[in-house]
C-alpha cells in the first residue's frame, strides 16, 4: 500500500509551492491535479503519470467520489500519489472528502498545507488583513453551494452572509457570477454600501489584476474582471488603498465619470 499526499500547489506561482511539496513532487509516481495548478508545478513530477481532475465552476468537473475512488486504487498500485490542489487543500478544496475516503480503506495519507488564495490576494494589495485597531478577525467565505446537490440550497441557511458582516475582514472565494446576489445579500446582511471591497485576480501571477471600490460597486467590479480565478476582499483594512485608488486618475480617460479605478 502506497501513501496518499494532499498538497497545496498555492495561488499560481510555481516559487510559491513549499519545499515539502517540491521534494514530495519529485518522487511521486502518479499525480491527480486541479485546473489551476500551474505547469511548472506539474513539470517537478518528473518522473510520475499526471493525470487532471480539474474542476474550474461552470466547466464539467470530475465527480468528487470519482477522485476519491481513483485515489484509493492508485494508493494499491503506487509508492508515492499526489493529489495536488491550487492553494491550501483545507481551504474549499473538498480535502475532507477525499481524507474521509483515504481512512475508511485504511489507506496512509498526509496533508501539506499551502498558500492559499486570500493570502496571496492580500500580498498582492500589500494589505494586512488583520491590523493592529482596525481588524482582529479574518473570515473566509463563499456563497457558492454544493453543485453535486442542487436539490440542497444551503445558501440561504449556511449564514455565510451574516459571518461575513461580523467579520472585520472578509475574504470571498469563488463569486464568479454572483455579483449582484452577492451584493444585495451582504446588504440585507448589515453591511454598508459603501464598505471597502477589492477583487483581486490571478493572484501571484504575472497577470495579477487588483480592482478596487465600494460595496454597492461590486457588480461593475465583478464585470470588470477577465476569466482568471479572483477573491473578494472586504473590510476597513481596505479603507485607504480604495480612497487612494478612487483619487487616482485613470491610466487611460481623464474624463472617466465611473468613480471606480483599476489600478494595475
Ligand atoms: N483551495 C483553494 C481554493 C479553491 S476554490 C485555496 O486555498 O486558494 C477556487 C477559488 O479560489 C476560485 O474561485 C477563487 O475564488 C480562488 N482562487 C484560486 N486561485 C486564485 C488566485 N490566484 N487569485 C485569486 N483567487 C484565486
Amino acid at each position: 500500500m502506497g501513501k496518499v499526499y494532499l498538497i497545496g500547489a498555492g495561488p499560481g506561482a510555481p516559487d510559491l509551492l513549499t519545499l515539502r511539496a517540491a521534494r514530495i513532487l519529485e518522487c511521486a509516481d502518479i499525480v491527480f491535479h486541479d485546473a489551476l495548478v500551474h505547469a511548472d508545478a506539474l513539470a517537478l513530477a518528473a518522473r510520475a503519470r499526471i493525470v487532471a481532475v480539474g474542476k474550474r465552476c461552470s466547466q464539467i468537473s470530475t465527480d468528487q467520489r470519482f477522485i476519491n475512488r481513483n485515489l484509493v486504487e492508485a494508493a494499491a498500485r503506487h509508492d508515492v500519489v499526489v493529489r495536488l490542489k491550487g492553494g491550501d487543500p483545507m481551504i474549499f478544496g473538498r480535502a475532507q472528502e477525499e481524507i474521509d475516503a483515504l481512512v475508511a480503506a485504511g489507506i496512509e495519507f498526509e496533508v501539506v498545507p499551502g498558500v492559499t488564495a486570500a493570502l496571496a490576494a492580500s500580498a498582492e494589495l500589500a494589505a494586512s488583513l488583520t491590523r493592529r485597531g482596525v481588524s482582529r478577525s479574518v473570515v473566509f467565505a463563499t456563497p457558492r453551494i454544493r453543485n453535486d446537490q442542487p436539490e440542497r440550497d444551503d445558501s440561504a441557511t449556511s449564514g455565510w452572509a451574516q459571518a461575513v458582516a461580523a467579520a472585520d475582514t472578509a475574504a470571498l472565494y469563488m463569486t464568479r457570477a454572483e455579483a449582484p446576489a452577492l451584493l444585495r445579500a451582504l446588504l440585507d446582511a448589515g453591511l454598508p454600501a459603501n464598505h471597502p471591497v477589492a477583487i483581486v485576480e490571478s493572484a501571484s501571477l504575472p497577470q495579477a489584476r487588483k480592482l478596487y471600490g465600494t460595496l454597492d460597486s461590486l457588480p461593475q467590479l465583478a464585470a470588470e474582471t477577465g476569466g482568471g480565478p479572483a477573491v473578494v476582499i472586504l473590510g476597513e483594512v481596505l479603507r485607504e488603498a480604495v480612497a487612494a485608488a478612487q483619487s487616482t486618475p485613470a491610466a487611460d480617460s481623464g474624463t472617466d465619470a465611473n468613480p471606480i479605478r483599476q489600478v494595475l
